[in-house]
């Protein structure tokens, strides 16, 4: 039997691409490679190795029990932060397949695109950002690459993940849009295009599903009238629940829809012909004009409306109570932080440990821990 290194499929792989990619997708043979340079796989690309190191990564797992906007208490039938995720890694990967980008990279980039969010969402951000105000504070994008770059301890020759740098890039581009001064390649556009598509949908979607908001509500948003124009187009008796769902489907379907369609005019009129092309061009990867003014319509919706909701508001201000009182705790007493934590500080501060700590917690953890330190009189 052929060993697969007699096969050389990875020189076979890296041929595939060649054929199927469009000229300004990104080859996996034109990679920058790695911090800490590895030999080649024997039957992977680089780029689907990458995918493979967030999926097997701690930060990918916990992601299913850390909240997107709705916490765990308000039910199981929302989206979690692991669902969203994959709800952007579908359709950027359509986006990408259409486009003939580079799908595995996408893959990646999608699925490691919210490893960095700490737990209770945006509330839980916000709290760690004010408690490391001192040490340069907190954002979930930088934590993102903190965690690829050092945090996962899962291989001997090197801390953090090793990933390809294309993909480090792309998660840098998400912390400062300017960090390269240069334009994002279309993989990473198409993966910030989908998230935007995602959460605008599925946001509405699971505030009808927790009785937050009415259909009707979000019928008075231009981008909602004109999805619903479209679906009695085709059904003039749907029930309400029907209705809401061929709107859902339907919003998903036409903004995909626009962005495939406005980004092939533009690259054909752009005469955008390679990677290096992308990167001195005007974003490729965006809406119509109108869509996308529609969507800062519904946004500012969604705030007030949403994320601002009463209901939210008091799991939000019950969350940042329990990290802001941890956070003073173990600062305390860092005995009570695992042996690899206490190591840590001496590296990088006693503050940005607990911080990375906090950061690393699922929802369910940070409150347990929360409630045990309470029960055994440690936390005031
Ligand atoms: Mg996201």
């Amino acid at each position: 039997m052929l060993e697969p290194y007699e096969l050389s499929l990875p020189a076979e792989m890296l041929a595939r691409e060649e054929v199927l990619l469009a000229p300004y997708a990104m080859r996996a043979s034109q990679s920058a490679g790695r911090l800490h340079p590895e030999p080649p796989h024997v039957y992977r690309t680089p780029f689907q190795r990458d995918r493979d190191r967030i999926i097997h990564s701690a930060a990918y797992r916990r992601l299913s029990y850390k909240t997107q906007v709705f916490t765990g208490e308000m039910g199981d039938y929302h989206r979690t932060r692991l669902t969203h995720t994959l709800e952007v890694a579908s359709i950027a990967r359509n986006l990408g397949r259409a486009l003939r980008l580079n799908e595995d990279l996408i893959e990646t980039l999608a699925l490691a695109h919210d490893l960095g969010h700490p737990p209770f969402g945006h509330a839980g951000e916000d709290a760690l950002d004010e408690c490391l105000r001192q040490v340069g504070g907190f954002s979930h994008n930088r934590h993102g690459l903190r965690i690829v770059e050092q945090l996962e301890q899962r291989y001997a020759d090197f801390p953090g993940l090793n990933l390809s740098h294309e993909v480090l890039e792309g998660q840098a581009t998400r912390i400062d849009k300017d960090v390269t001064q240069l334009r994002p390649l279309l993989e990473v556009q198409v993966v910030e295009a989908a998230d935007s598509v995602a959460y605008d949908t599925h946001d509405a979607d699971d505030a009808m599903r927790l009785g937050l908001l009415q259909v009707e509500d979000l019928l008075e948003m231009s981008l909602w009238q004109e999805a619903a124009r479209r679906v009695r187009q085709r059904w003039t008796n749907l029930e309400r629940r029907q209705l809401e769902r061929a709107i859902l489907h339907e919003l998903l379907n036409w903004q995909v829809g626009d962005l495939l369609m406005r980004s092939i005019e533009r690259l054909q009129q752009q005469g955008i012909d390679s990677p290096a092309a992308v990167r001195q061009a005007a974003p490729l990867i965006i809406p119509s004009p109108d869509i996308a003014q529609q969507k800062m319509e519904l946004e500012r919706f969604l705030h007030q409306r949403v994320y601002r909701h009463p209901q939210v508001l008091l799991m939000r201000k019950a969350a940042q109570d329990s990290l802001r009182r941890m956070f003073d705790l173990f600062q305390r007493r860092i005995d009570l932080l695992p042996e690899s934590f206490q190591r840590r500080a001496s590296e990088v501060g006693l503050a940005r440990t607990v911080g990375d700590y906090l950061a690393g917690m699922t929802d369910r953890f940070a409150q347990q821990q929360f409630a045990r330190h309470l029960a055994t009189g440690v936390l005031p």
